[in-house]
């Protein structure tokens, strides 16, 4: 740490994005504190899907083996029509590379509980009822203002304060908007004792009467979703008589208790500027998403996953500053494809006009009797290009069980070397990664890597410590001069 600082980074907002990113930077033996305004967890429904890469990432937090016993595996999505007929249909798979299903099912206060007690785990100060009023950025370190008088100094912030994120707004960050913006009432049940849940896989009713969706949660619970129509209100909708009213084509009276319920106002937004200096965007405060994929959440922790690491690398390995401007340029395009994705998802969704509903449902029913519209793990785009992901790289490592440890607890949070034979551990490319500190091994030694380097088609793969790939090739190379100058040594 920077002796002029109290921490290495403050965090701003102690939501799901925040949360991650503090216990990822305490984890790599940073200096952090994360602030929140709040005392108590956020109080309303909202996150309800993640998926296999996010339970990668809570590996790392090291909650990933207590919480899977509270999730449940999400089979895929159906689209429907309002006769209730099938015009898509979505899988997920259950195994992926990853190791852990491709969509699972959570109850978002209590892995956020579990969150919050990984982070601290792992070292991360979690300052709560603490809100931050402002930052100064003076290019050598950020002051971060407390409300109340106080004030505490970082090399870096990162600002996971949310949708209205009061740092963006202090910045001057535009919003990219994708011009989406519809209001849905939604709301958590929990069933009562034997009530099967209305589908076991997640349903989008198409239905221009009233557009609404269906969400499988661990049991009890059970989630709906329902569009406001032109001219309803928050008020109009979100009372007993009118929820009861909605839920009753699916369930019948008395089976099931509202926990809780909310309007929200479902938004396409992208911030054009992630980086301002030494403070960073992540999260919800940097991108908005419609939840139609489920992916809001999982794209911030993501962000995390990616900023963590190279925050270390310019700390503590004197990599370079550049380094820092490619968590936008990584990022954004994996966001912007998911949010274009999940706004498109919504045109189709929120389709009111009976006679546009028909022309729609009849061109997917035929998209579905061509044998198209069905799929396993969701696909992301690799990380695009250049000296963070050279030949081979951008998809994220496969991750196998060596000798009854998962790969990524056996490697850490540190760049990996995996080669296919011992020999190719000796060469002066190897030795260069392991004086950067990545960890060497080789399926020779443990066989179970082989999967690794297979997927890749490679001999020799470097796993970046997000988990991606940043090279694979058939031996193992000196890093170019670019790549070595941003990762530093
Ligand atoms: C109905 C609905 C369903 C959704 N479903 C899914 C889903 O299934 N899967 C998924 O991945 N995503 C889903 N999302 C999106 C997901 O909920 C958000 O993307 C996620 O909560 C964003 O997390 P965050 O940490 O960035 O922000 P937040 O969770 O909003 O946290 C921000 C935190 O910052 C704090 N804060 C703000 N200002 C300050 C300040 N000045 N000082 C200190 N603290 C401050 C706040 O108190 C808050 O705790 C859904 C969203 C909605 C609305």
């Amino acid at each position: 740490m920077s002796t002029a600082t109290d921490y290495d980074v403050v965090v701003v907002g102690c939501g799901p994005v925040g949360v991650t990113m503090a216990g990822l930077l305490a984890g790599r033996g940073m200096k952090v504190a994360a602030f929140d305004k709040d005392l108590a967890l956020f109080p309303l429904p909202r996150a309800a899907h993640f998926d296999q890469e996010i339970m990668r990432v809570f590996q790392e937090l090291g909650v990933a083996d207590d919480l899977a016993p509270s999730l449940i595996v999400n089979v895929g999505m159906d689209f429907l029509s309002s006769d209730r007929d099938v015009l898509l249909s979505m899988r997920a798979a259950e195994r992926t590379r990853s190791g852990w299903p491709s969509s699972l099912m959570f109850h978002q206060p209590g892995v956020e509980d579990a969150m919050r007690a990984g982070a601290r785990r792992l070292g991360a100060e979690l300052r709560l009822g603490e809100e931050v009023t402002g930052v100064a950025d003076d290019g050598e370190a950020v002051t971060v203002s407390l409300a109340g008088g106080g004030s505490v100094t970082a090399a870096y912030v990162v600002a996971c304060d949310g949708a209205r994120s009061p740092i963006r707004k202090q910045l001057g960050v535009a919003m990219d908007d994708l011009q989406f913006e519809e209001p849905w009432l939604v709301v958590d049940l929990v069933l009562a004792d034997g009530v099967a849940p209305p589908s076991p896989i997640a349903l989008q009713v198409c239905d221009p009467a009233r557009p609404h969706t269906l969400v499988p949660m661990p049991p009890p619970r059970y989630r709906f979703e329902f569009m406001l129509l032109p001219g309803e209100t928050a008020d109009d909708v979100n009372t007993p008589e009118r929820v009861e009213e909605f839920l009753r084509p699916w369930l019948a009276a008395g089976t099931a208790t509202v926990e809780r319920s909310a309007v929200y106002t479902f938004h396409g937004l992208i911030a054009e500027q992630w980086r301002s200096g030494r403070v960073f965007l992540a999260g919800d405060a940097a991108h908005q998403t419609p939840p139609f994929l489920g992916q809001g959440m999982c794209s911030g922790i993501r962000d995390a996953a990616n900023l963590a690491w190279k925050l270390e690398r310019v700390l503590r390995h004197g990599a370079a500053d550049a380094l820092l401007d490619t968590y936008q340029t990584e990022r954004e395009p994996s966001v912007r494809f998911i949010v274009g994705l999940a706004v498109e998802l919504g045109r189709v969704i929120c389709t009111l006009d009976p006679e546009v509903a028909a022309g729609r449902n009849a061109g997917m029913l035929a998209e579905r009797e061509a044998g198209r519209g069905t799929s396993g793990e969701m696909g992301f785009p690799p990380l695009p290009g250049g000296a963070l992901c050279g030949d081979g790289g951008g998809q994220q490592a496969v991750q196998p069980t060596v000798a009854g440890t998962r790969l990524d607890d056996l490697v850490g949070p540190r760049f990996a070397l995996i080669t296919r034979t011992d020999a190719a551990l000796a060469s002066d490319g190897a030795q260069w990664w392991q004086a950067a500190g990545a960890v060497l091994l080789s399926a020779e030694a443990h066989p179970e890597l082989a999967p690794v380097l297979d997927a890749a088609e490679a001999d020799a793969v470097v796993i970046r410590p997000d988990r991606y790939l940043l090279s694979a090739a058939a031996a193992v190379a000196m890093p170019s001069a670019g790549t070595a100058a941003l990762i530093g040594s």
